[in-house]
């Protein structure tokens, strides 16, 4: 010891080295006080100002772990940490970069790589507590390309054996619609333009509801459809006010971006409120266009389910509503009536779910409606080869050059 100890309890400097079991203590003669119990303390320097040191501190846990690990360890606090995540994704998204790390093929794979896997520890965290992050979000913060992301994401997903739950539209629907700028009151932003949050994230939320149903979610990024969404939610809010107000305009006002795909999907989102409204009789004498079906954007969602299921009685599939017109036009099917109806009070969850996909086959998704996408997946029909058929000496040489082709090619490229 350099520095001469004192107690801190009595002040003495009659301070002597005490063994204990394997353990050098420190202890005050005088008042028997022990002045190093309790402390994890690793190095000497350490021991002379008798500064107590947490573990996660100490040179104890530091040593075993490489400069990259700890570097990668303090990479994925900080990101929980400007996620604003809860304490324990910490903990977990820690643990997933342990076990990465720990893992040989993982290894050797350079440092952008790495960045990528700490974000993908996130992320997969996020995933699991069904905290919606998004790709987009994750990679704009450890810099990545999003397809590189994702095929690293994917792999490491095999590896650590990692089961992710899809996303859930809900959380996603609310945690997006809190980036819209027109939902607080600003002097950039006229009155009448402002909307509550609650009320757009609820419709919103239904119109998204209602695009799933109708098969416009499936395999497709869910941000442009939210953002159509959100945006149809906000001017049928206030009808009179809005409608002028264009897609571009308001994500201006909103401070958003605008996802590429989003006017499609909106056009796709017109295009089923149309099919809808053409199916309310009251709604369908006045002659709905695509513009001023906006404004009974309420009415056809507070009539979903029924229009929805008006759609299935097209397609002739069995619904409650349908029992009662057979019942009601024709007294011979009656039995028939009865019949589904009863086995619909005893499997009503199995006939729910036939119900809702019949509501998905009488609304197709609109890759195929697409006429032009049809032909060409038509076209990929190929002959079935044995590879023991004969190959015609013409059919070789047409892969070779003639002596007047590779005059021309020396001509064209003297040097080789
Ligand atoms: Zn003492």
């Amino acid at each position: 010891m350099s520095e001469p100890q004192r107690c801190p309890d009595c002040g003495s400097a009659d301070v002597v080295e005490d063994a204990h079991y394997a353990q050098n203590q420190l202890v005050c003669s005088d008042c028997g006080c022990i002045l190093t119990e309790g402390l994890l303390t690793h190095t000497l320097t350490e021991e002379g100002f008798l500064q107590e040191v947490r573990f996660t501190d100490s040179t104890g846990l530091n040593e075993s772990l490489s400069k990259r690990k700890l570097y990668g360890l303090k990479r994925v606090r900080d990101l929980c940490k400007v996620l604003r995540l809860p304490s324990t994704f910490e903990d977990t998204a820690v643990s997933y970069y342990e076990r990465v790390f720990d893992h040989p093929s993982y290894h050797y794979v350079n440092i952008q790589k790495k960045e990528i896997l700490i974000g993908g520890c996130v992320y997969v965290t996020c995933r699991q507590h069904n905290w919606p992050l998004t790709i987009g979000t994750i990679c704009s913060l450890i810099y990545a390309d999003q397809a590189k992301f994702a095929s690293i994401y994917l792999h490491m997903l095999q590896t650590l054996k990692l089961d992710v739950p899809a996303l859930s539209l809900k959380d996603l629907v609310t945690a997006h619609c809190k980036n819209f700028r027109v939902f607080q009151q600003s002097s950039s932003i006229p009155a009448h333009f402002v909307e509550g949050m609650e009320r757009v994230v609820e419709r919103t939320l239904q119109i998204v509801e209602l695009a799933s149903e109708t098969w416009l979610v499936t395999g497709r990024h869910p941000i442009p459809i939210i953002t159509a969404a959100a945006y149809l939610a906000w001017q049928s809010l206030c009808p009179s006010k809005r409608l002028s107000c264009t897609l571009h305009h308001f994500c201006k006002l909103a401070n958003m971006d605008i996802p590429p795909p989003t006017r499609q999907r909106l056009k796709e989102i017109h295009a089923v409120l149309l099919k809808m409204a053409s199916q309310l009789s009251w709604l369908s004498v006045l002659g709905i266009s695509k513009k001023t079906v906006v404004q009974h954007v309420g009415e056809i969602l507070q009539h979903r389910t029924f229009l929805l299921n008006k759609s299935l009685q097209d397609c002739a599939e069995v619904s409650q509503d349908k029992s009662h017109d057979l019942e009601a036009e024709d007294p011979g099917n009656l039995a028939v009536a009865v019949v589904v109806e009863t086995s619909e009070a005893v499997r009503q969850g199995d006939l729910c779910k036939k119900q809702k996909a019949a509501v998905k086959r009488s609304f197709l998704p609109p890759c195929l409606t697409d006429l032009k996408r049809m032909r060409t997946t038509a076209s990929a029909v190929e002959r079935v080869f044995t590879g023991e058929e004969d190959i015609s000496d013409s059919e070789i040489e047409q892969y070779l050059r003639t002596p007047r082709e590779m005059e021309e090619f020396q001509q064209a490229h003297p040097w080789d």
